[in-house]
C-alpha cells in the first residue's frame, strides 16, 4: 500500500532541492573552458565517428518522446549533440584548422541553453539510436554533454543538490543507514525476516531511497521471495543505495564512488550475486559500469530483481499460485532494463506465471516508449510540463491495450506514472513485478 502523504512529501522535497544546491562560483570563461575540456577528453574515436556521421535525416526525431510530444525542433535528438559536434569540428576533426575559420566557438549562453536539452529533454532512453540509419549513439553523446555541464557547474540545481549530498554525506534525500534500519524494523514488525549487515552471504540485496521511503512493499516483497527460496542473503548498511546521482548528474567521480561502495560491500561479504531493486538506472550503473579497482570485471553476478524473479520462476525453483483472476495487465519496459540491458523476457515470464491476461503495448519491449521521467528528469521541477507531454504518449499506449493494470519494474517509472495519473485523474492501477509475485507465493 503506497502512502499518498509520503508520495506528496517526496514531491515537496523535490520542490525544495534547488535551495540546497551549492552552485560553483566560476567565471563564464572557466565554465566554457571546463566544458570543452570534458568534451575533448570524452570524444574518443567512436564518438567522433558518431558526430561526423549524422546526415541530418531527422528520423531520430520520430523516435524521441520529447520531440513527438511537443513537435518542437529544439528537441530533435541530433540537435542535442550540436555543441559537442562543434567542439569536435573546431578542435579535433581532420579539418579543424579550416573549421575554426567559419565555425564559431561555443559560449556560456549556449551551455546554459543546452542544460534543458540534455537533462530535461533527454532521458538517455536510447530509442533514437535504434532508428538512426547511421547507428549513432545519441544517448552516449548526451551523457558526455551532461558530464561537460556538470564540470562547468551547469547541471540543474536539483541534480546538483542530490549529487552533492550523496558525494558529501553518502545519503540520498537524507536516507542513510539509520533510516534504512527504521524501515527494516517496521517491516520486521510485520513478520518479515530481513537480515542486515551479515558478515558473509551468497546474495547482497541492494535497495534504494525510493523503496526505503515510499515503495516499502517492493522491499518487503523481495525479502519474502528470498526467504521463501531459502537463500543466504543480506542487506548492508554501508552499501544499500542503488541510486547513483553521479550517473544522473554527470559527475564521473561520484558515479565511480557510489558504484565502488556497492562493489566493496559485495566483495567484503563474498557475495556471488548482487540483486538490484526495481530501479532502471541502477542496472547500467553497476552491471555495465561497475569494475574492480584494477579495472577487472566484477567477480559476482548483477541482476535486476525482476530479472532474478523471472529466472527463478523459469528454472522451476520458484512457484507461484495464480494471481487475481479477471485482471487485464500490460507491462511497461523500463528503458535502462530493456533497451539497454536486454531484460525483457524475465519480467514477462514472472507475470505469465501468475496466469493473468498480459496484453503488450504497441510498440513494446526494446521499442517501447519511455515514461519520460528517467535519468533524473523526474527531479527537475521546471521539466514537469515537458515530462507530461512525454507521459501522454505513454498513457495513450497503455490505454490502447485496454489493460486495467500497468506493471512496472522501475521505481522512477512508477513515480512518473503516479504523478501522471494524479495529474490526469487516470485510474489505471500501477503495480510492480516483484510485489505481484510476492503476493502469490504459496503458503
Ligand atoms: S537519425 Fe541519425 S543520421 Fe538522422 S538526424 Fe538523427 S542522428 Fe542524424
Ligand atoms: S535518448 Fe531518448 S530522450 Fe534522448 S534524444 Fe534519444 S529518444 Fe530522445
Amino acid at each position: 500500500m503506497i502512502d499518498r502523504d509520503v508520495f506528496h512529501g517526496f514531491l515537496e522535497a523535490i520542490h525544495h532541492l534547488p535551495e540546497m544546491a551549492q552552485p560553483a562560483p566560476l567565471s563564464d570563461d572557466e565554465r566554457v573552458s571546463r566544458a570543452k575540456s570534458v568534451m575533448r577528453a570524452k570524444t574518443d574515436r567512436g564518438l567522433a565517428l558518431d558526430l561526423e556521421a549524422c546526415v541530418h535525416c531527422g528520423y531520430c526525431s520520430e523516435a524521441c518522446h520529447f520531440y513527438q510530444g511537443t513537435q518542437d525542433p529544439r528537441y530533435s535528438p541530433s540537435r542535442k549533440l550540436d555543441l559537442l559536434r562543434r567542439v569536435h569540428a573546431r578542435e579535433s576533426s581532420a579539418f579543424a584548422p579550416l573549421q575554426r575559420l567559419f565555425t564559431p566557438d561555443i559560449t556560456v549562453a549556449e551551455l546554459q541553453a543546452w542544460q534543458e536539452l540534455v537533462y530535461d529533454a533527454c532521458t538517455e532512453c536510447g530509442r533514437c539510436s535504434m532508428i538512426c540509419p547511421m547507428g549513432i549513439n545519441i544517448a552516449r553523446g548526451v551523457n558526455v554533454m551532461r558530464e561537460a555541464l556538470f564540470e562547468a557547474g551547469l547541471a540543474p540545481l536539483e541534480l546538483m543538490a542530490v549529487a552533492q549530498e550523496q558525494a558529501g554525506r553518502g545519503t540520498v534525500f537524507g536516507v542513510g543507514p539509520a533510516e534504512l534500519k527504521r524501515t527494516l524494523d517496521a517491516l520486521r514488525a510485520q513478520g518479515i525476516a530481513i537480515p542486515l549487515d551479515e558478515p558473509k552471504a551468497d546474495i547482497m540485496l541492494v535497495s534504494t531511497v525510493i523503496d526505503v521511503l515510499l515503495y516499502q512493499d517492493a522491499l518487503a516483497a523481495t525479502a519474502r521471495i528470498l526467504n521463501h527460496l531459502g537463500l543466504n542473503w543480506t542487506l548492508r548498511s554501508a552499501g544499500f543505495e542503488a541510486a547513483n546521482f553521479g550517473l544522473l548528474s554527470g559527475s564521473e567521480t561520484l558515479q565511480k564512488a557510489a558504484t565502488k561502495r556497492l562493489v566493496d560491500e559485495a566483495l567484503a561479504i563474498g557475495a556471488r550475486t548482487v540483486i538490484l531493486p526495481e530501479c532502471g538506472h541502477a542496472y547500467p550503473a553497476l552491471r555495465w559500469e561497475g569494475r574492480l579497482d584494477n579495472g577487472d570485471p566484477l567477480p559476482f553476478e548483477v541482476l535486476a530483481v525482476s530479472e532474478f524473479v523471472g529466472r527463478e520462476i523459469t528454472s522451476g525453483r520458484l512457484h507461484v499460485t495464480p494471481g487475481e483472476q479477471g485482471r487485464k495487465i500490460t507491462y511497461h519496459d523500463a528503458c535502462k532494463l530493456a533497451r539497454h540491458g536486454g531484460v525483457m523476457d524475465e519480467p514477462r515470464a514472472a507475470l505469465k506465471a501468475l496466469g493473468m491476461e498480459l496484453t503488450e503495448t504497441t510498440p513494446t519491449a526494446e521499442k517501447n516508449w519511455c515514461c519520460g521521467g528517467g535519468a533524473g528528469a523526474f527531479l527537475i521541477n521546471r521539466a514537469a510540463p515537458l515530462r507530461h507531454k512525454a507521459w501522454e504518449i505513454k498513457r495513450r499506449q497503455i490505454d490502447d491495450t485496454g489493460a486495467d493494470t500497468v506493471v512496472v519494474s522501475c521505481a522512477s517509472c512508477r513515480l512518473n506514472f503516479m504523478a501522471g495519473a494524479e495529474a490526469d485523474q487516470w485510474s489505471t492501477r500501477i503495480d510492480s513485478v516483484v510485489e505481484m509475485v510476492a503476493r502469490q507465493l504459496p503458503a
